[in-house]
């Protein structure tokens, strides 16, 4: 397993647990607006001082007691193939785990729901589900069918979960928004997250501006409807 970071303690990454969150290496998406470039570009990933699992274990068993759950980032964590018995030994050392996932994976996904290998999802929804804005907003060519696959299983999957948008500039308007909780209401949680732009794979997304906050709040009323729980971040 390839760990690019870890946070050692956090309360706002796993909702009401205080936790650590560890940053593994490689994705297949290139977000333009993503800010974490030195876990996703293959040629940063070489320059990134890693973290060995002894490092990363000897850490957990220090903190025991001290931190409810480990919160597994990225890149996109389900990449990696010993994911499922990484997570076993997190497990094992009694830590709830949360996933934080941009959906591509939804096998991966079944087998760590199947083997209840993770207590919490939260799963990024990048544009409403129509192929040209999806791979706009992904830098890639994604599978819709996976995406879609992989939120009706994490909505049927009785685990804790949360879906959420970076919303940014000139990838979503409005209705790109109401359009996404449409194709993904309904549903427990969902929040809209605010861009803010800062060391982005693409640097022209460094000089846009943010939407205001009212721009957010506005479109959270319209779709509220859609979830359980509809809020603004950051
Ligand atoms: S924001 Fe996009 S490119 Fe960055 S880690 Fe997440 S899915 Fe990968």
């Amino acid at each position: 397993m390839e760990i690019g970071g870890l946070e050692k303690s956090t309360l706002i990454d796993y909702p009401g647990r205080v936790a650590c969150t560890v940053f593994l290496v490689g994705c297949n998406f290139r977000c333009p607006f993503c800010y974490s470039s030195e876990l996703v570009l293959p040629e940063k990933i070489l320059r990134q001082p890693k973290i060995s699992g002894k490092e990363f274990f000897d850490f957990l068993r220090e903190r025991k007691g001290l931190l409810d759950g480990v919160v597994l980032c990225g890149g996109e964590p389900t990449l990696q193939k010993d994911l499922p018995d990484f997570i076993k030994r997190i497990k094992d050392l009694g830590y709830l785990v949360k996933l934080d996932t941009n959906g591509s994976n939804p096998e991966m996904l079944e087998l760590l729901i199947d083997k209840k290998l993770i207590d919490y999802v939260a799963m990024d929804i990048k544009a409403p589900m129509e192929n040209q804005k999806y791979d706009r907003a992904a830098g890639v060519k994604v599978n819709l069918e996976k995406i879609k696959k992989s939120v009706e299983m994490i909505k049927n999957s009785g685990i804790d979960y949360e879906f959420r948008t970076t919303v940014i500039p000139g990838i979503h308007t409005r209705e790109d928004i109401i359009q996404i909780a449409k194709d993904i209401g309904p549903a427990k949680k969902y929040y809209l997250q605010n861009f803010r732009p800062e060391k982005t794979i693409d640097s022209k997304f460094e000089k846009i501006k943010p939407y205001p906050k009212e721009f957010l709040s506005e479109v959270r009323k319209e779709i509220s409807r859609f979830f359980e729980v509809c809020e603004v971040r950051g």
